[in-house]
């Protein structure tokens, strides 16, 4: 058949009707009804309903079809004709048309399908089936045949919406987008680098970019001022639901320009983005800075949808004869709390005491809370005889309680743990009280964030990369408290408590550049080693720049609302950070390791921990990757020496003579063979009965952890 004549089964109308036309597609379904043989045949466009009838195609063609099996490619030819009435599918967009077929080509058959690709019924009232039961890894692993799936399909169109968006949009704005190297040196992103070996340089290796950052600010210093890239980074951390060792960022970067060009730029930007998937976000985008969004939110990426900010209320406490707070306040600590509005019907006093004070908010790290429910003007609680009318009076100003509110407090002598059970705290309520309003968002810019944070080896580290401009150059780089107070010029974009990107004004002074190294603890022929050639550029007439990466996985992710990022894109690896479909990451042959030059590594012929008999702290160190410097194996000598003493004092304690290495037995806990036990609540249905959702005897768990 001639393909140039093919039109697509999806763009068919009532105007074609009376026309022959060649369509080209997959089987979606079929159904036969004794000699007429329905078929939904789909394109990328859509779907039409063929018909292959004994009335009007050649007793060849009627047999032919006959062996049509579901995701068989075909093409047809035949006469577009309107439905009769009351057999219209309103599933499909052609539901009032039908192409009655005269001729057909099978161009390729399909083997039994692992899952079901077709979502569209063929009858009006029959239900459509779904893809959402079949295992995700199974889907990965025919991912061909999961996207001819209609969301799918649609999700990757979307994206690429999104992403021709973006395009137009930057080069409205005089932005030109080039690509920088896969193959390059580490970049300091805080993760750690996936390498490649270089054959031809026997062991040395290339590093996959975390971010195109030294290269776009190259770019900057060889005066192109306008740079974007959707660039793939690769970063290889720890898994996490919603990551992906490989992703895309919208990278930017701009010089002679100060933060409010990036927020204007990037605001119009996201709200044009959220405008391809029918989002119009709220304008102008809110600011916070780091400082206020962690004592109002505990977080430094806030879920604005909702209220229950935290409310500090250490000052009313100060003479307090509350020998608990007292205790905490003497020890430099403070008192904060949430005033959940109107909420005390779902929050009973049982549920504050037994599941919150003791379960939920220990969990979250802090030691315990206290409630008040108020009812008919008063504060209840098990607790409120210990507090002055001073002070209840004093809590009722500061949350502006009423009846019905619910307070929960957190005190603790540490700030950092008030406001991070404070801030889990919030969430969790917001979220088991229904108080995350669906179908809004609420996107603002956090400022001013420390420029370092301490490491727990009494240095600082970089909070974002040691490229961002600090709010002061006049800084002692050896003095930590000092280094500790500067604020950087960093910026993050959070929408509903995701953070989208950021990125910072740089440093385009060298002098401050190698200052910022030092106070990193770099030594000169480190930071030489490590960024010479950087640093170099600098000493050439560098503009002042910065810029911003947006995750572009997320924000597509959140644009279609789809439960992981996975399902916006095409090739994902699974949780596991494989790819069930090509098997990635596999093994290789010692061949190709040896033309690697990668089997005699540091001139060991067996790569450490994987000998016989092993030394302990080659394997200690090779198994969780700490990478111990000669310097520090005595002192790891010691740490495993402590621990051979402890188990053995525990063993003898036992009154056995050997050592101790696994305190509890391990069991199977879930595989068959053990017996199952069941809580008779469970049985009663009660165990079950806050769940959000539950299905049989399993209850969802919250979207976070997927
Ligand atoms: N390179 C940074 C990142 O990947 C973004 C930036 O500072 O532009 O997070």
């Amino acid at each position: 058949m001639l393909f140039s004549e093919r039109v697509f089964c999806g763009q068919l109308t009532l105007g074609e009707v009376g026309r022959r036309v060649l369509l080209a597609g997959w089987v979606d379904a079929f159904r036969d009804h004794g000699g007429l043989l329905f078929i939904h045949l789909r394109d990328r466009s859509g779907i039409v309903q063929i018909v292959f009838s004994p009335e009007i195609a050649a007793a060849d063609v009627c047999r032919r079809a006959a062996g049509l099996r579901a995701e068989y490619c075909i093409a047809v030819r035949g006469e577009v004709k309107q439905r009769r009435e009351g057999t219209e599918n309103p599933h499909i967009e052609t539901g009032s048309m039908e192409v009655l077929v005269t001729e057909l080509e099978v161009l390729s058959e399909s083997d039994a399908l692992p899952f079901a690709v077709s979502d569209k019924a063929m009858v009006a009232g029959a239900p459509s089936a779904g893809t959402d039961t079949v295992a995700e890894d199974l889907r990965l692993q025919y991912r061909y045949l999961d996207i001819r799936r209609t969301s799918m399909r649609d999700n990757l169109i979307a994206r690429h919406r999104i992403f021709q968006c973006v395009r137009d949009f930057l080069d409205s704005r005089g932005f030109v987008e080039i690509e920088t190297p896969v193959l390059t040196m580490s970049t300091p992103e805080g993760a750690r680098d996936y390498l490649v070996p270089s054959r031809v340089h026997p062991e040395n290796f290339y590093a996959l970019p975390q971010s195109p950052q030294l290269f776009k600010q190259l770019l900057m210093i060889g005066g192109m001022e306008r740079y974007f890239q959707l660039a793939r980074c690769f970063r290889d951390e720890d898994l996490r639901p919603n990551r992906q060792p490989e992703f895309t960022q919208l990278d930017i970067e701009a010089s002679f320009i100060d933060e409010e060009f990036l927020y204007e730029l990037i605001e119009e930007l996201t709200v044009r983005m959220f405008a391809v998937g029918g989002i119009t976000l709220p304008r102008p985008f809110a600011r916070m800075t780091h400082a206020e969004a962690m004592d109002t939110t505990g977080s430094d990426r806030p879920d604005l949808r909702f209220g229950l900010r935290f409310v500090d209320v250490t000052s009313v406490f100060a003479q307090t004869r509350y020998s608990i707070f007292r205790q905490i306040l003497e020890r430099g600590g403070c008192i904060k709390g949430i005033n959940i509005q109107g909420q005390s019907g779902q929050l009973s006093k049982n549920v504050l005491q037994n599941e919150y004070a003791k379960e939920i908010v220990p969990s979250f790290g802090a030691k315990g809370m206290t409630w008040m429910r108020v009812e008919d003007g008063k504060f209840e609680s098990n607790i409120v005889q210990f507090f002055s009318e001073l002070e209840l009076e004093a809590l009722r100003g500061k949350f502006s309680a009423a009846d019905g509110d619910v307070l929960i407090l957190i005190a603790d002598p540490s700030h950092a743990t008030v406001t991070s059970a404070l801030g889990q705290l919030r969430l969790h309520l917001a979220n088991r009280l229904g108080l995350i309003p669906s179908n809004s968002f609420c996107p603002v810019w956090i400022t001013e964030f420390p420029l370092f944070e301490a490491t727990d080896e009494g240095g600082v580290t970089s909070s974002h990369h040691p490229f961002t401009a600090p709010d002061r150059a006049d800084f002692d780089p050896k003095n930590i408290e000092e280094l500790l107070s500067l604020r950087s010029r960093a910026y993050d974009l959070v929408i509903n408590g995701e953070e989208l990107g950021g990125g910072s004004i740089r440093i385009n002074d060298r002098d401050l550049q190698r200052r910022i190294f030092a106070a990193l603890g770099l030594t000169e022929a480190e930071t030489k080693e490590k960024f010479g050639f950087f640093l170099r550029a600098f000493d050439f007439g560098a503009p002042p720049h910065g810029g911003l990466a947006l995750g572009m996985d997320r924000a597509v992710s959140m644009i279609l609302k789809t439960p992981s990022i996975r399902e916006v894109i095409a090739f994902p690896k699974n949780r596991g950070a494989a790819c069930p479909l090509t098997g990635a990451p596999s093994p290789v042959k010692r061949e190709q390791l040896a033309e690697l030059g990668l089997l005699n590594l540091g001139s060991q012929d067996v790569l450490p921990g994987t000998a016989e008999n092993e030394n302990r702290i080659d394997r200690l160190s090779w198994v969780s990757r700490i990478g111990l410097s000669a310097d520090e194996r005595p002192g790891m000598e010691d740490v495993l020496a402590q621990a051979d003493a402890l188990a053995l004092l525990a063993a003898q304690n036992a009154g056995e003579g050997e050592a101790l290495y696994t305190v509890a037995p391990v069991a199977n806990r879930t595989r068959p063979g053990i017996q199952e036990k069941c809580s008779p609540l469970a049985e009663t249905g009660q165990l079950l009965s806050r769940a959000p959702a539950v299905k049989g005897r399993f209850f969802k768990v919250a979207s976070i952890l997927e």
